[in-house]
């Protein structure tokens, strides 16, 4: 590990507390606090493209920093925005890797899906990570470069009124907006014309516009009606500011789904609320905020005083402050992905990850459009994103992921969603701890070792399309019972209608491997099924219930691991509250054993466990 300087901790504040320390002066003091920190990689923005790159990396070993200029990580998806998580369509195409793990750690420690608690699901999962360095509150501002290459970023907490100045060896830029393009990175703000990729689901282009960003609001029902009085500046909106235009042009060829402002309140959380498609989403953000606030305390008054007494039921529990970001700035890298490779559904040899969301594009105009605000276009689901897309063409330290990779205005509209976000977080950082471990630069790692990127992520529980994973050599050199077999044919999830899984009852010892003479085993690698497609998961619009989510029916949560040693059954590894789906488990110290068993001793919710896989390592 690699990191200089650390946050202070609770026991520098202790003995901080205790000192005796004269009152400050400027006579005595700085008035700015200077910082230097180094890491292996630097992660820039906190969302769940940066939360799972700083993971990936620091579980496999790299040093990292994350710095995010929120107080809060989750970008969009945090308590500040509160915008659902969505990924690929149909049911076995759910992402798995990190963002399950993230997911089924807030049904268990968030049972009311609260957005606050989310919040903390995700800053506890980083603070427990020993190999990451977090700074919150902390704006990434500037680059330093040396021969083209980022050597430090600059920061700036306003909180503690501290600059830091973090040194790295690589660089990932998941802050959405492409901050790092400082360094003179290739990138693109905007809509390309429709010649230029072929593009033909791009009905305008060759301009500035992108779509907009949006403050979202959260109902909750209520048994009594109280009028709203919208704040001072508010728009005030009538039936006749929404009435659909009679001449709406005809849907475009491959149209699936087309959207209009939802003025009701059932099942809304207002993504539409939507402006600044045609200014500049980044350098005029303060100028759309404003404009957001007036139109969303519009928009409520309209609902919730509507004479139809459309929203009586229902009361404002919440209105967002910040707008989430749809679309900004996005690099340029080897390979620029496009409405033609989404189309296609990405077979390419260097997929890292995968989208399988509809071209998805919003009308830059947004609220202030008359009739329809977007059309999605469907598409194949999964449809892959090659490695190309997620480093710098002309800085070749940097690596991106989330909504500023490499592609098109037209691929952005599939990809952005962030299941997708956190699946490229994923595999850039895992990418970066590879080319940390090999020395090589992303482009190097793409030409000489993207089988052993691909590896690894399958080993980490990420699906990558049109192929699957390799269990182990010991694994596949035990006998088996012939119902285990299913547990080693790499496909950790129900697919194509087949379940690729046991199910196991509680003390059943049919999962067992047996070699011929004993192997050294240290450790296991188990998948369990966590229910992937099961909504219960997600985050709700309507927040303030008291509902519980549960967590998912057959997931194991009590299991132990057993090796036969000399002929004695011996315990290696038991756990009672077992809660996620992927477990890679290291034995206390390696085992010379002729066999290994997995026995579940209890289900969340089943008469029995479901495994979809089991591997010696
Ligand atoms: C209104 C709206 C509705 C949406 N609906 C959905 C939906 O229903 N489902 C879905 O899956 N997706 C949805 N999306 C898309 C999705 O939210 C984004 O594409 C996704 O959040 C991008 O993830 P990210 O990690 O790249 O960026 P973000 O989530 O934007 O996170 C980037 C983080 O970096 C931080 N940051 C930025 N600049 C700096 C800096 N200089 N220094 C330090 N930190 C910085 C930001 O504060 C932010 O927290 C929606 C987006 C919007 C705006």
């Amino acid at each position: 590990m690699d990191i200089e300087a650390r946050e202070i901790t609770r026991g520098d504040l202790a003995d901080a507390e205790r000192e005796d320390r004269p009152m400050r002066t400027e006579a005595n003091s700085p008035v700015v606090l200077e910082k230097e920190a180094s890491a292996d990689l630097v992660v820039v923005g906190g969302g769940l493209s940066g939360v799972c790159a700083a993971l990936a990396a620091a579980r496999r070993g790299a040093s990292a920093v994350l710095v995010q200029d929120r107080p809060v990580l989750g970008g969009n998806a945090s308590s500040e925005m509160r915008m659902g998580i969505m990924g690929a369509h149909g049911d076995d195409n759910k992402e798995a890797g990190i963002l399950e793990e993230l997911q089924l750690r807030n049904v268990y420690l968030n049972p009311l899906l609260r957005y606050t608690l989310w919040d903390d699901v995700l800053l506890s999962t980083v603070r427990a990570e020993p190999n990451i360095m977090l700074f919150l509150n902390t704006s990434v501002f500037g680059v330093e470069t040396d021969g083209g290459r980022i050597s430090a970023v600059l920061a700036w907490n306003s909180n503690s009124q501290t600059r830091h100045r973090i040194f790295g060896r690589l660089f990932a830029d998941c802050s959405g907006d492409g901050i790092l393009r400082l360094s003179g990175a290739e990138f693109r703000h905007g809509r390309e014309d429709p010649g230029e990729f072929g593009e033909t689901y791009l009905q305008q282009g060759g301009d500035r516009r992108t779509m907009g960003n949006s403050i979202l609001l959260q109902l909750r029902r209520t048994s009594e009606h109280h009028p709203f009085r919208a704040p001072p500046g508010a728009y005030h909106f009538t039936d006749a500011d929404f009435a659909k235009p009679d001449d709406e042009p005809p849907l475009p060829p491959g149209a699936r789904r087309v959207h209009y402002l939802r003025l009701y309140p059932e099942d809304n959380n207002f993504w539409w609320i939507e402006y600044g498609g045609n200014l500049d989403t980044i350098g005029d953000a303060n100028a759309i905020q404003d404009e957001l606030k007036k139109i969303a305390w519009g928009v409520w008054e309209y609902m919730k005083n509507h004479p139809d007494g459309r929203a009586r039921d229902y009361d404002l529990d919440w209105i967002g402050a910040l707008p989430g970001k749809r679309e900004s700035t996005r690099f340029v890298g080897p390979h620029v992905l496009t409405q033609g490779d989404v189309l296609s559904g990405g077979h390419f040899p260097d997929v890292v990850a995968y989208g399988g969301w509809t071209l998805d594009d919003h009308h830059p105009d947004a609220f202030f459009k008359k009739g329809r605000i977007s059309v999605e276009y469907g598409c194949p689901s999964p449809f892959g994103i090659p490695f190309g897309c997620l480093y710098s063409m002309n800085v070749p330290n940097l690596m991106f992921a989330g909504r500023d990779i490499s592609c098109s205005h037209m691929g952005l509209s599939a990809t952005r969603v962030m299941g997708t976000c956190a699946a490229l977080g994923q595999a850039v950082g895992t990418a970066a701890a590879l080319c940390l471990a090999n020395s090589l630069d992303p482009a190097e790692l793409h030409r000489r070792r993207i089988a052993e990127l691909q590896t690894a992520l399958e080993e980490d529980d990420c699906m990558l399309p049109f192929r699957w994973r390799h269990p182990s050599a010991i694994t596949l050199a035990a006998h088996c019972a012939p119902q285990c077999e299913v547990l080693r044919n790499g496909i950790d999830r129900v697919y194509g209608g087949k379940d690729n899984g046991l199910w196991l009852a509680p003390g059943e010892e049919t999962c067992v491997y047996k070699w011929d003479v004993p192997r050294r085993i240290s450790g296991a690698r188990i998948v369990f099924d966590s229910q992937m497609t099961f909504m219960g998961k997600r985050m709700r619009k309507l927040e303030a219930t008291t509902e519980r989510a549960e967590m998912p029916a057959p997931l194991a949560r009590s299991f132990r691991i057993d090796v036969r040693v000399a002929g004695s059954w011996k315990t290696v590894f038991s756990d009672s509250e077992n809660f996620l789906r992927f477990r890679e488990i290291a034995f206390p110290e390696p085992v010379q054993a002729d066999t290994l068993r997995l026995v579940v001793e209890s289900a969340w919710g089943d008469d029995q466990a479901h495994v979809f896989a089991f591997d010696a390592r």
